[in-house]
């Protein structure tokens, strides 16, 4: 494929590139291309080029959310992702870019004096991701603040939508399903002491540096497992780490993929791991407290592409 007209506004395109090198657990075999967009506009004009050569393609962010196979994926990767944050100011409104670093727009907020975003302090991934699978900690998520967002489809129609529209649920939203990507989103604010947003931003980053593996040394995904919706006995939502913590899971171990020592809803890569061990301790996790609980646990990451064990009927490329 000639790549050279993306390339000539700023698309870099790699042939065969690895997904380890483009996921935080730093795991995954190759792609035909990667391509790697910054810029709304370079979005919009790679997924039109693509869908006008009818090139498969999903897309990622930063891939921390991602469990990739060790085998690849046979469609295009376009990665919506800027290590220099767009971001447009109008009062308490941001504009942001789907590409900007979640931390990067958090931060941005807290130096501005702008409430509502210091709860996602730390988060990896980009505001596309997070909006995606309505990131969020402290029992607040990124939708609590969303005004609006400018989405794209597969087949390069735009159009704008409310937050409203986005039916968001707890790390869930409908663009999930409609494979709708964010090329745009705009952020409601409310104006706050800047020196207390910077404050809580610091405590919150201490908090993460000490729960939370630090991805030099452990690469992983984050959570596997969504904690769990509230039911008629229980009111609040309930950790899945509580109930796989129970279940013994911090014992459990799939070749080089083991459980975080400090939190058992998380896997780390360790010693010569593969994909494959990741998605086979996730289910042997998910098993414990299966036998344990009687209750089925949600996975929170997206596994992408094929893994042995999955069931059959599944057909899409991200599980
Ligand atoms: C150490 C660690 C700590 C974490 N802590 C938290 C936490 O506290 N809270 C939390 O909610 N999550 C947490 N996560 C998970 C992860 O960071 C979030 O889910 C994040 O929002 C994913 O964003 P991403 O850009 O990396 O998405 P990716 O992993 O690249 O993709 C995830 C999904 O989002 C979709 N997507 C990506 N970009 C867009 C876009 N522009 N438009 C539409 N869809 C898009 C992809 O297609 C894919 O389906 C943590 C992860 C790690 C590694």
């Amino acid at each position: 494929m000639d790549w050279s007209l993306l390339e000539k506004i700023g698309v870099a395109a790699q042939p065969h590139a690895l997904l380890s090198d483009y996921t935080t657990f730093r795991l995954g075999g190759p792609c035909p291309a990667l391509l790697t967009c910054q810029t709304p506009l370079q979005l919009e004009q790679t997924i039109s080029h693509l869908s006008r050569n009818a090139l498969p393609f999903i897309l990622i962010g930063g891939g921390s959310n991602l469990v990739v196979s060790d085998d690849g994926v046979d469609c295009y990767i376009i990665r919506y992702y800027t290590p220099t944050p767009l971001i447009q100011q109008d009062h308490s409104r941001l504009t942001v870019s789907g590409s900007t670093l979640l931390d990067h727009l958090a931060e941005f907020a807290a130096e501005n004096g702008l409430e509502g975003l210091t709860c996602v302090t730390g988060i990896p991934g980009t505001v596309g991701g997070a909006v995606a699978g309505n990131a969020g900690a402290f029992g607040r998520q990124v939708s609590d603040t969303l005004e609006s967002v400018h989405l794209i489809d597969k087949k390069g129609h735009k159009k704008e939508a409310c937050g409203n529209d986005l039916q968001f649920s707890y790390r869930d939203s409908i663009l999930k399903r409609t494979d709708e990507m964010v090329l745009w989103a705009r952020f409601s604010l409310k104006p706050s002491d800047i020196v207390r947003l910077k404050q809580e931003r610091q405590d919150i980053l201490k908090l993460r540096r000490e729960k939370h593996p630090d991805l030099t040394a452990h690469p992983s995904a984050g959570s596997i497992f969504r904690n769990i919706e509230p039911t008629s006995r229980a009111q609040k939502r309930q950790a899945a780490g509580w109930f796989l913590e129970q279940a013994g899971a911090k014992r459990l171990r799939c070749g080089g993929a083991v459980i975080f020592d400090k939190h058992a809803n998380i896997i780390v890569k360790g010693n010569g791991c593969r994909a494959q061990e990741v998605y086979d301790l996730a289910q042997k996790m998910r098993e414990s407290v299966q036998e344990k609980f009687n209750l089925d646990l949600v996975r929170e990451v997206r596994f992408v592409g094929r893994f042995d064990g999955m069931p059959q009927d599944i057909k899409e490329i991200i599980w």
